[in-house]
């Protein structure tokens, strides 16, 4: 087993031929691509660096989004080589309480409408550490799990879940085929939006799955990335940004069909899909063709929504740097809370560093005793919290923002202020008059802040 301290060193080493630059949309190949959000060249984001990494130059990537005018994905053009950034992963998802209910509650579903399938097997795409295919073995299912980094699959595999170390393709579906059979379920959370093979994860879930089997997949949601000003959401991992228009195109282009969508509150906001072989054998819920009239509605179709959601990061980025500086020169202590993939693109967009924010703690041991990549702010344990409380913590983990408010009440109780910074920068518990004047005015009047 590799030890946990050279986990993602690589990264850092990113030489230029890592990094290919797309010239067509990944979905349907169209060449009319329009870029709309820049977010400038940014260190690959969970590319966390040693004290030694520090003096030396660090690879940037450009991270600028765009729009496809044929089926309306948006997307990244210039990818960074998967093995580079999946091999050696640095996220386990066990480690978030939240999503271990959330998991849990989407086993019992799967089993609850799709108990025969379940049971003849359920394969899982990026299976991660077996977090969805741990309930459902416990209740009955045959399950099989699929994830290319091996130091997570021995995670898996020491709690009984089988898991095959690699990256799923056609290949490995047919491989599957044969010493297992067809799947009943295929399941793929939080993995179509971060592989440039779509079409080879595509045309290996049409040959594995069952004729009665179902294609149940997460994927964040593009509705939710720009109702709630989630810029941050995007980074060299996280390809696409799926709306149900792409989706539909690549699914039919490969032979299968939505019959049900539902939104769930994951990674920001997301929608679990399920699919199946087409001609359908399952009834079209509503929810399916309420969904597709809010993306009309939203304008999902139009390159004018997109550039008008692009104006929004800038306005995040100067008022979160002028609260920031502000309560920096009165002294006040800011440490950030959590290091996940999206805190990093907010950091380095913003132009964050330790300057500003003392520490980050975060509960991952790999990440531990690290640098950010880009901006190179210390990672520290949880406990540093209580040793050396700050005034305010900035909320680079938002989406647990609720849970993490909780868990920390004692820190609220004596004072402490938490920093959301998106949708735009709030303060909670909601401040006095005089903070809020002091992050908006900056000197006039600081010395009321005290
Ligand atoms: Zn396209």
């Amino acid at each position: 087993m590799r030890s946990q301290n050279d986990l993602n060193s690589p990264l850092r080493h990113i030489a230029p031929r890592f990094v290919k630059k797309r010239a067509t949309c990944m979905v349907c190949g169209d060449k009319k691509l329009t870029p709309f959000l820049f977010l400038g060249k940014t260190a690959v984001a969970n590319s966390f660096l040693t004290k030694r990494d520090l003096l030396k130059r660090e690879l940037k990537v450009p991270l600028t989004v765009y729009y496809c005018h044929a089926c309306h994905l948006i997307q990244l053009l210039d990818i960074v080589d998967r093995k580079l950034l999946f091999e050696k992963y640095a996220y386990f998802c066990s480690a978030s309480t939240p999503l271990l209910r959330h998991f849990q509650n989407y086993a019992e579903e799967l089993l609850k409408r799709f108990p025969a399938q379940a049971k003849k097997l359920t394969v899982e795409i990026a299976s991660n550490d077996g977090i969805l295919l741990k309930p459902l073995k416990e209740r009955g299912a045959r399950v099989l799990g699929v994830d290319p980094a091996r130091n997570v699959v021995q995670i898996a595999r020491r709690k009984g879940i089988p898991t095959i170390a690699d990256f799923f393709s056609a290949k490995l579906a047919r491989k599957i085929l044969r010493k297992y059979g067809k799947a009943g379920l295929i399941v793929a959370n939080n993995v179509l939006a971060h592989t440039d093979t779509l079409h080879d994860i595509i045309a290996g879930v049409k040959e594995l799955l069952d004729e009665k089997g179902v294609f149940v997949f997460e994927v964040q949601y593009a509705i939710d990335l720009l109702d709630s000003n989630e810029f941050d959401n995007t980074y060299h991992e996280h390809i696409c940004y799926f709306s149900l228009f792409p989706l539909t195109y690549l699914l039919k282009k490969h032979g299968l069909e939505i019959f049900d969508v539902k939104r769930v509150d994951t990674q920001g906001g997301s929608i679990r899909v399920f699919a199946s072989h087409s001609p359908l054998r399952f009834p079209v819920k509503k929810s399916l063709s309420l969904l597709r009239l809010l993306e009309h509605k939203k304008g999902m179709d139009r390159l004018a929504t997109y550039r008008k959601f692009a104006k929004r990061p800038p306005l995040v980025k100067h008022m979160l740097n002028q609260l920031l500086q502000t309560l920096k020169k009165h002294g006040k202590k800011i440490a950030g809370y959590g290091a996940p993939a999206k805190g990093n693109t907010l950091l380095q967009y913003c132009s964050i560093g330790p300057g500003l924010i003392d520490y980050i703690i975060d509960t991952t041991p790999v990440k531990q005793n690290k640098f950010t990549p880009g901006t190179h702010i210390p990672i520290v344990h949880p406990s540093m919290l209580k040793k050396s409380t700050p005034d305010y913590i900035l909320l680079l983990a938002w989406n647990y923002a609720d849970a993490i408010i909780q868990k920390e009440e004692w820190f609220s109780k004596q004072g402490g202020k938490f920093i959301i910074p998106v949708p735009k920068p709030a303060i909670h518990p909601v401040t006095t008059r005089k903070l809020r004047h002091s992050g908006q005015r900056k000197k006039k009047s600081s010395k009321k802040t005290k």
